[in-house]
């Protein structure tokens, strides 16, 4: 069967609605019965094991997520960093203390200089792999502004991500050509309604740019497609639901870009509003788990927004990247900038506390395991049809 050109076709055909009748009338043989089918996807075998039914086998879900875990990636986490440039933004999020209306939020732009010496410090930390993060602002953090970057930064690194606004395609292909290997870029959230309802104003509000960018950066040769849902914004099942009927669609239409999962749940933010659906650690580690066992190649992040020792429990049963001494705020690993943070993160263990205290629970850290050749690669990211 052709693959729909875009996913908001796929979309069009799976109704809110549609999907949670779906997963709440999943039974327990249901649920049972996907978890004997592990290691592929369907609609249905996703919906029964994110469904309240599956709830009372959840202690089986784990065990079988950190066996596929465990033999997809071994005992191994990757370790990557963010670096905030900018805190400015010209969008309306609801949730987050930088949207343009938050008028008392401390902003700071990065100079390319600053920018750098950001980039280096994290680098002679170890870290190896960096997410270059930044609000949308088209004039202090352009997409020029990111290339000279990740041009200038390029050889400290073994992997240069982005997660930006959502980019042109050419836009990404220039990103791609100054070095940069794979983009992150949260949908939010999978309902149209919803998703309106949080994004009141600027560019951001367009939900099908949003939700077409993942394609334009897979065309224009990104080997890696970060996917989430920021959850708390709507009930958490229909979203990992979204998520993997997003994953399987990216697969399918862009065989050789690898799609990667992160879950990252509501924080308190300066100027943000507190989530109307909270999803407790419990609810996370099913969610985490169910896509785990439906997309066992799949790299999934555990964000610095999880407590220590739940994010080494995560990394056990599921998760293959971590961040480590993380900052959120713009010049936050070289000097103490008085900027705002996007979010206040739980683990503030340094980069050398994170690796330990992985060491000591049986996980090898990886700083780099992915080489830049790769990125040359012809015809990365090329559609399957
Ligand atoms: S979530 Fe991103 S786009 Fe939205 S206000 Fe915050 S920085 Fe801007």
């Amino acid at each position: 069967m052709q693959t729909p050109a875009r996913f908001e076709d796929v979309l069009a055909k799976w109704p809110s609605a549609k999907v949670r009748d779906l997963i709440m009338s999943r039974t327990e043989e249901d649920a049972a019965a996907a978890l004997r089918a592990t290691g592929a996807w369907s609609p249905e075998t996703l919906a029964a094991l994110l469904s309240p039914a599956a709830e009372r086998f959840l202690e089986q879900l784990k065990a079988l997520s950190a066996d596929w875990t465990r033999r997809r990636f071994g005992r191994t986490v990757q370790v990557f960093d963010p670096l905030y440039v900018s805190n400015y933004c010209c969008n309306g999020c609801r949730y987050c203390g930088f949207n343009a209306r938050s008028r008392d939020t401390v902003r700071r732009a990065l100079s390319l200089e600053e920018a750098e010496a950001e980039a280096r410090a994290l680098a002679a930390s170890g870290v190896k792999n960096i997410l270059l993060l930044s609000g949308e602002d088209k004039v202090r953090s352009s997409p020029e502004y990111f290339c000279r970057l990740a041009r200038a930064i390029r050889p400290l690194f073994a992997e240069v991500s982005v997660e930006i606004y959502a980019c042109t395609e050419d836009e990404y292909r220039e990103l791609h050509a100054a070095g940069v290997d794979g983009m992150t870029m949260f949908q939010e959230t999978y309902n149209p309604a919803v998703y309106g309802e949080y994004h009141p104003f600027g560019p951001k509000a367009d939900f099908s740019n949003r939700l077409d960018a993942y394609d334009r950066a897979a065309r224009a040769g990104m080997a890696f497609l970060g996917l989430g849902a920021l959850l708390g914004i709507n009930d958490w099942r229909e979203e990992g639901f979204f998520l993997g009927l997003h994953a399987a669609w990216l697969r399918k239409r862009h065989w050789r870009c690898a799609t990667a999962f992160s879950f990252p749940r509501i924080r308190p933010a300066h100027g943000g509003e507190p989530p109307p659906f909270p999803l407790s650690d419990a609810g996370l580690v099913q969610l985490m788990c169910a896509l785990r066992v439906s997309f066992p190649d799949s790299p999934i992040t555990v964000s610095t927004r999880e407590a220590p020792g739940f994010r080494e429990e995560l990394v056990r049963i599921a998760a293959t990247k971590i961040s480590a001494g993380a900052k959120t705020t713009p010049g936050g690993y070289t000097s103490s900038t008085g900027a705002d943070a996007q979010f206040e993160t739980s683990d503030r263990r340094s980069v050398a506390e994170v690796l330990a205290s992985l060491r000591a629970n049986g996980i090898d850290p990886v700083m780099k395991d992915w080489d830049g050749a790769f990125s040359a690669a012809p015809g990365a990211g090329d559609a399957a049809e």
